[in-house]
């Protein structure tokens, strides 16, 4: 087969803040495919870099009376022990404030514009006088102009949910300065996406299939940017510029004006190529321009819209040397025990006090391993879950093999193994014909398919050592060969289930290539064995098990300021004796039933409804690919932040209801007694492992 060669990257994290839980979790899952890669022998180049520019920078920089240069240093100074911490090998990390972003992104736009695609309009927009520029909506304040509520931001109420223009605010000041704002015209530089050519484009590439065969986008993600597209294809244009001061790359033929952060941005993926050519003396336009290239992208569902609509675009226009991408791959967010994480609640999983704890790296790979499949799902990180995970798979099951049968061949047979019993052994047979739908399942990026095999075979295994009793074979004199022939074949078993979770378990994976003396462990050496050359080494520990206290820890130094301890529930207002019990309502037949559609639903979002007190606005994922707004009489029973996150049942199919706040289109189940006022009121949850979207039945 013909090797691949090809360019990698992550999405960029911005540099006003060190990695979260979310960003390892990416990095993990791509790092798993690059290592798969190389075990095929493919060239990767898997790179990453700080997304440096932006107000936002510049602003924290001010405040910390630093530049925003020293800003940004300080941010990537902090990124290694993150990556070496979790075994991520990036070849190379770079940052987009560099002078080869400065080039491409300046190249880039030069033939946008020359492509007719560039042009300038005037636009207005709040300026704060004293601080001497126009602001980002993020740092306009002022009355919410649908509910009246203070101090919201310049582009949507927290309070009702409101999504507006910053000129719409009643009062509006300015967050940094707080003056009064004035309205200013400037003129801003557009990249036209409206072009009939644009979409045409974009239309044929978010459907298209790579070169590896597969479709260039996940269906989930299609889906997203179909609707996006529109029939009529009415893209907005993409307003690419900022006024200074700004920190950021000049716009070429424009003193004053920069480019706006998300332009260059993802041109720092070629950049940090680029840096990364220079490094290693590989040409980098041959490389970029080779048809063979394939490039690369892994990303979270929050920024699809950029890399599937702007960034191709870009790149398609720009023309020769760049090309557009082969694949966009997204993936979900990390839940922590089924809802978003969140401080307040104790349940902000910091990963470098993960680190601190000294708990094992290739845990938190296994587990979300374990969890990863090809789809844009969340990966939801729980408890009981991940001591279950590591301690009954990964210790129980695998590591477990190599130290049942290690110590007999080490002490008994000089080390060898009977090469015989393993080239005749059915059970070795059988793990070597699982490698192409293992191998697969990497390619494909659904790595819990691949675990959930090698777990198998695992079982597969441990079922032959406990039929076979070495420890009891070692107690007769006359079964001496049987013991040979058991180890030997189990040590071989464990051999090929190293070389399965060796993506996984890098650090693991080359101890064991240590202590059985086999040499790199490849996708090629699938089909060698443990031979006559063999000498096991003494069998050191591989790795420890997790516990509960661990886990406390984690989550209590990662939540500093959680007063709260997790999981204790407050205490019922009424007790289940003293409920007003309601007569059961008349019978109904089974297709009467069968009208009403039940669906879990996770609340996206929740927020208290101004003006009402029974109120609570919801934001519900019913698995539509779209949410739906519920008014739900609950305020008096429950406070919104404790609602976004959770799963519960939805009545799906009722008529939509106009209320004097908004359309409600479905609506919460909850169960409460016959009382005019229930003393205690409870939404349903479903057990873990329901989806949102499933139906109830
Ligand atoms: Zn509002």
């Amino acid at each position: 087969m013909t090797k691949r060669t090809i360019f990698l990257t992550t999405a960029l994290p911005y540099a006003n803040g060190n990695f979260h839980i979310g960003h390892i979790m990416e990095y993990i899952q791509a790092d798993i495919w690059v290592r798969h890669q190389r075990m095929c022998g493919n060239t990767v180049h898997f790179v990453g870099a700080d997304d440096a520019h932006g107000a936002p920078i510049m602003i924290s920089a001010q405040k910390l009376g630093v530049t925003p240069e020293e800003f940004i240093a300080k941010i990537q100074d902090g990124r290694k022990q993150y990556l070496d911490g979790f075994l991520i090998k990036f070849d190379n990390w770079h940052s987009t404030n560099s002078p080869e972003n400065t080039e491409l992104s300046q190249e880039i736009y030069k033939k946008l514009k020359k492509a007719g695609l560039i042009y300038t309009k005037d636009i207005e927009q709040f300026y704060d006088p004293v601080r001497q520029m126009f602001l980002a909506d993020r740092f306009i304040k002022g009355t919410c102009p649908k509910c009246g509520a203070v101090d919201q931001y310049g582009d949507s109420c927290e309070k009702c949910g409101a999504v507006y223009q910053p000129t719409e605010l009643i009062n509006p000041y300015s967050a940094l300065s707080g003056s009064k704002l004035e309205l200013r015209t400037s003129e801003h530089y557009f990249f036209k996406l409206s072009d009939p050519s644009c979409v045409q484009f974009l239309r044929e590439w978010t459907k298209g299939t790579a070169k590896d065969g597969t479709k260039r986008l996940q269906a989930q993600i299609t889906a997203k940017t179909e609707e996006w597209l529109g029939k009529d294809g009415d893209l907005a244009d993409w307003d690419i510029s900022r006024d200074g001061p700004y920190f950021g790359i000049e716009i070429p033929d424009a003193p004053g004006k920069y480019f706006y952060v998300w332009l260059d941005a993802p041109i720092g993926y070629l950049a940090t190529l680029k840096s990364y050519c220079q490094k290693e003396g590989i040409d980098f336009q041959a490389l970029l321009e080779s048809p063979d290239t394939e490039q690369i992208h892994f990303i979270g569902k929050d920024i699809v819209y950029f890399h599937t609509l702007f960034w191709p675009a870009m790149l398609h226009f720009a023309g020769q040397p760049f090309r557009t991408p082969e694949h966009v791959w997204a993936h979900g967010f990390v839940t922590v025990d089924g809802a978003k994480m969140s401080k307040s609640r104790g349940t902000g999983l910091n990963p470098l006090v993960y680190l601190d704890l000294n708990m094992d790296p290739e845990w938190l790979r296994y587990y979300i391993a374990f969890k990863l499949n090809s789809k844009v799902e969340d990966v939801d990180f729980n408890r009981n879950d991940f001591i279950a995970r590591i301690n009954s798979d990964l210790i129980g099951k695998y590591i477990n093999i190599g130290s049942r049968c290690a110590g007999f061949l080490v002490k008994r047979f000089d080390g060898k193994v009977d090469t015989s019993a393993i080239a005749s052994s059915a059970l070795i047979a059988d793990i070597k014909q699982a490698a192409p739908s293992i191998l697969e399942s990497y390619e494909t990026r659904e790595y819990s398919r691949a675990l959930r095999k090698v777990m198998e075979l695992a079982d597969q295994t441990n079922e032959f050592v406990d039929q076979n009793k070495p420890w009891e074979l070692a107690k007769k004199e006359d079964k001496q060969d049987d013991l040979f022939r058991v180890c030997s074949i189990t040590m071989e078993a464990f051999r090929l289930l190293s070389l399965y979770l060796k993506p996984v378990l890098p650090r693991t994976a080359s101890a064991v290539e240590e202590l059985l003396g086999c040499g790199e462990l490849t996708w090629e050496t699938i089909e060698n064995s443990l031979n006559e050359s063999t000498v096991l080494k003494p069998f050191k520990h591989l790795m420890q098990r997790a516990t509960e206290d661990q886990l406390v820890k984690l989550f209590e130094l990662s939540n500093p300021n959680n007063t709260q301890t997790p999981k204790t529930e407050e205490a019922p207002v009424s007790s289940q004796e003293e409920i007003e019990f309601e007569e059961i309502a008349p019978t109904i037949s089974f297709d009467e039933f069968t009208k009403v559609d039940l669906r879990i639903g996770r609340i996206v979002k929740c927020t208290k409804v101004e003006k009402s007190k029974k109120l609570l606005q919801l934001s519900v994922d019913l698995g539509e690919g779209r949410l739906r707004n519920i008014f739900s009489g609950i305020a008096m029973y429950y406070k919104p932040e404790d609602l976004e996150g959770k799963l519960t049942v939805v009545v799906a199919n009722l008529a939509p209801r106009k209320m004097t706040f908004g359309v409600s289109e479905g609506m919460l189940l909850s169960a409460s007694d016959a009382s005019d006022k229930p003393a205690g009121l409870y939404i349903l949850e479903p057990v873990e492992g329901a989806k949102p979207g499933m139906r109830l039945h």
